[in-house]
């Protein structure tokens, strides 16, 4: 569907719109660059050429060695990668795990998986504002733990997690450090190599790049056997010819969310998000924020509504022309409780079934904010009424 006059898109944290510069990058290279990165010739070195210069551009952002950039199919495939990759390689070192209840199914699924392999995998809890507890951290890394592995940015409140903190607890501790920056890649400016950072996982598609694509950051001198296999793709650490063209419209999206337009943008969406708590307190709406307002991300608003139920909110405001969400997972057209709620507050929280997920990107103004701020504010009355 077209983003027409009539729908705003509130819901950039699922995934965001692909940007037109992003389209013309592609567009432009799709019918000139087809040759294989891998062929000799110069159809293959002309494409090559590109998948250099993408590298490049992705290593600079991060401010690490273009060599530790390996490209991917996005989130899931990075975070697949660090846990079973690692697992695997490190089995006779230790069998332990580490990692939060609020991560991404890519990760909280995969874990899931070792166990069934025989490992063991600790998931911290989380504070009623969605934080870890470093204490709690601390007491369960043992000798034997392999792999860390926790989120740098929470998709469903924005909070952003401990990862210096956490990255100077392993600095003299054998186990990988991973980190799924899907959701603060883009927003916040992001050192692996200064926070300890062993691996990354990245997605194209939350920085208004194409779908199915990402990379994986893998540090210089870290030992990992391909998650993959198959050809000599990405200095054989991801078999699988490069998927060129979406890998050139990362990098161009890459571009449009720079370290100097990150701050311009984060002001924005403290603004947009100010204006949404505003309009609603003047309004007389009640609401609770989910979320650590010390330590967030501006463009994730998540609020409870009291006395509301989220979906019959996303169906009201669907048909007055907004897409949000709840942001939790979507089976089969029902959705299930969020489990980040649910670890922040338990399962038996009014919270888990009252909550919305606003989440704002590069195309959304002012107007539409408190256009949409308005909106819910007549929307929660009106079925409050009921
Ligand atoms: N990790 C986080 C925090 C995400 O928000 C997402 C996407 O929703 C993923 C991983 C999965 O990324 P992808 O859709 O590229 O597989």
């Amino acid at each position: 569907m077209k983003r027409g006059k009539r729908m705003t898109y509130f819901d950039h944290a699922a995934t965001t719109p692909i940007h037109p510069q992003v389209v013309e990058t592609m567009t432009k290279l799709m019918p000139e660059i087809f040759g294989n990165p891998s062929s000799v010739h110069r159809y293959g070195r002309a494409a090559n050429e590109k998948l250099t210069t993408a590298r490049q551009v992705i290593a600079e952002s991060l401010a690490v060695k273009p060599h530790e950039i390996i490209f991917n199919g996005g989130g899931t495939e990075g975070d697949n990668t660090a846990l079973i990759s690692t697992a695997f390689a490190r089995k006779n070192q230790g069998r332990h795990i580490i990692t939060t209840q609020i991560e991404h199914p890519a990760i909280l699924q995969t874990a899931a998986f070792l166990e069934q392999q025989g490992f063991e995998v600790t998931y911290l809890s989380v504070d009623e504002s969605g934080m870890i507890s470093l204490d709690e951290f601390k007491v369960a890394l043992r000798e034997d733990t392999i792999l860390v592995s926790i989120m740098f940015a929470n998709n469903e409140t924005g909070n952003l997690l401990p990862i210096k903190e956490i990255g100077a607890i392993l600095k003299d501790h054998p186990a990988y450090f991973h980190t799924d920056a899907v959701q603060a890649y883009g927003k916040v400016s992001i050192r692996p190599h200064e926070l300890g950072i062993d691996m990354l996982s990245i997605s194209a598609h939350k920085i208004n790049g194409p779908k199915g694509t990402g990379f994986f950051f893998k540090r210089d001198g870290l030992s990992l056997p391909s998650f993959l296999h198959g050809g000599e793709q990405e200095e054989k650490r991801r078999a699988g010819t490069e998927n060129l063209i979406s890998i050139c419209g990362m990098a161009a999206a890459v571009a449009l969310h720079s370290e100097k337009k990150q701050a311009v943008q984060a002001q924005k969406y403290q603004c947009f998000t100010d204006t949404v708590t505003r309009i609603l307190a003047e309004q007389e709406i009640a609401y609770h924020l989910n979320g650590n307002e010390q330590a967030k991300m501006p463009h994730i608003l998540n609020i409870a509504l009291p006395n509301i139920d989220n979906q019959m909110i996303l169906m009201h405001m669907d048909l007055a022309g907004f897409a949000i969400s709840t942001g939790s997972a979507c089976t089969a057209g029902n959705v299930e409780p969020s489990h980040v709620l649910t670890a922040m507050y338990g399962e038996d929280s009014p919270y888990i079934r009252e909550s919305i997920r606003i989440s704002f990107g590069l195309g959304n103004t002012q107007e539409e904010v408190e256009t949409f701020a308005y909106k819910l504010s007549a929307t929660v009355k009106r079925l409050q009424k009921k």
